[in-house]
């Protein structure tokens, strides 16, 4: 191999097509490779037995195909699964599969760490390190699929992925669409559109960028309905206020009215579930095709909230649910095994991650 391989992993479609044109391939060969790297999940290029023999020793000494390497692997009391991912020699990320009845969902990591600081995520806790390339991306789908065994008939499948791991997707634009490309091309992971989620803590240029290149299913993360308490829980809201968050939202469903966006809503004891709160979120997604998820607070090490009680999340829902808003409770998933929402940490090798994050944000 040479010492520059290329990375095919790192490729969607648009990118194996120019790989392919530098060659002298032609674009068929995209498609037979999508499908033995990804529906088959084969990286011997000697097992891609439709491929002629001089185009695999090319392949084989011209590229890899190279996926991040499982270092751990854990399973919650109810099915979830956890795995963490080295990305490279001091940086590792997770990756987590929540089985249901009808559905196994994949929560997927955009970033070694996050620089948005929310005051409630354990993420964010650990600083920023860098960007997953493409291969880091969709390689988390690969090895789930692989290591699920995965097959149609199988319940442990991944119908739906959710961009809800560590980091935040819209800081990491050009390399999430590219991965998320490959989740919904027929010849990849054939997931349809409604069926890919990305979730931001509220990057407003990235929302517009979305909608006009690749326009999934998107959640917000709100967590209040208010400046000055998002100013706080959220940071990035100091940069991009309520307001224009939400008018990105309605520009976003704009052209499809038919699309829905997901708001979720930690809640956090006496910080941002009061009654008077729920109202306002009301207010705020009067209007708008939105449903509502509300999370209960995941604790973790050094956490400053608590989970607000049962009665208090039912009593915020009911208000929700009173003005006609779909909302829903989320089930706390893995938390046994530290992998429901907010407490994923992979490790992240930043010795100044602080004090870079804080830098990153002034930057945004
Ligand atoms: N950065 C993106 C993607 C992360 S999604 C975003 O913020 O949307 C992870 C979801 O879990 C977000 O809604 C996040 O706010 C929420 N979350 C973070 N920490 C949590 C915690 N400790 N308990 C419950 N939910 C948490």
């Amino acid at each position: 191999m040479s010492p520059v391989a290329t990375n095919l992993g790192d490729l969607d479609v648009k990118g194996l097509n120019v790989f392919m044109a530098k060659i002298g391939e032609s674009r068929f060969r995209t498609s037979q490779l999508l499908k033995w790297i990804h529906q088959f999940g084969i990286v011997d290029f000697d097992a891609m037995t439709n491929l002629s023999k001089s185009f695999r020793q090319r392949l084989a000494s011209d590229t890899e195909i190279r996926f991040p390497e499982i270092v751990d692997t854990q399973e919650s009391t109810d099915g979830t699964i956890k795995w963490l991912l080295r990305v490279d020699s001091g940086n590792s990320i997770e990756t987590v599969f929540i089985p249901e009845n009808d559905r196994g969902t994949l929560c997927v990591s955009s970033q070694v760490g996050c620089p948005l600081d929310c005051q409630f995520c354990a993420t964010a806790k650990q600083g920023f390190n860098r960007n997953l390339s493409v291969g880091e991306i969709i390689g988390q789908v690969w090895l789930a699929a692989r290591e699920l065994g995965q097959t149609p008939k199988t319940n442990r499948r991944i119908t739906n992925v959710v961009m809800m791991g560590m980091g935040e997707p819209l800081l990491n634009f050009d390399n999430v669409v590219s991965a998320m490309e490959l989740m919904m091309d027929d010849h990849a992971y054939n997931l349809a559109r409604k069926k890919v989620t990305l979730s931001t803590a509220g990057h407003v240029p990235g929302i517009y960028r979305l909608r006009d290149t690749c326009p999934v299913s998107l959640a917000i993360s709100l967590h209040a309905p208010i400046d000055e308490l998002r100013d706080v829980l959220v940071p990035i809201n100091r940069k991009y206020p309520i307001d224009s968050l939400i008018d990105a939202c309605r520009s976003y469903v704009g052209s499809n009215p038919h699309d829905q966006i997901t708001f979720e809503y930690v809640m956090l004891k006496d910080v941002n579930d009061s009654q008077a709160l729920a109202r306002d979120v009301v207010k705020l997604l009067r209007g708008l095709p939105a449903k509502v998820n509300l999370i209960p607070f995941n604790p973790f090490d050094g956490a400053n909230y608590e989970c607000s009680s049962r009665e208090t999340i039912d009593e915020f829902r009911r208000e929700l649910v009173k003005a006609g808003i779909v909302t829903i409770t989320r089930k706390t998933r893995g938390d046994d095994i530290d992998a429901a929402c907010g407490q994923l940490v992979g490790k992240v090798l930043s010795k100044s991650a602080r004090r870079r994050s804080q830098h990153k944000m002034a930057t945004l």
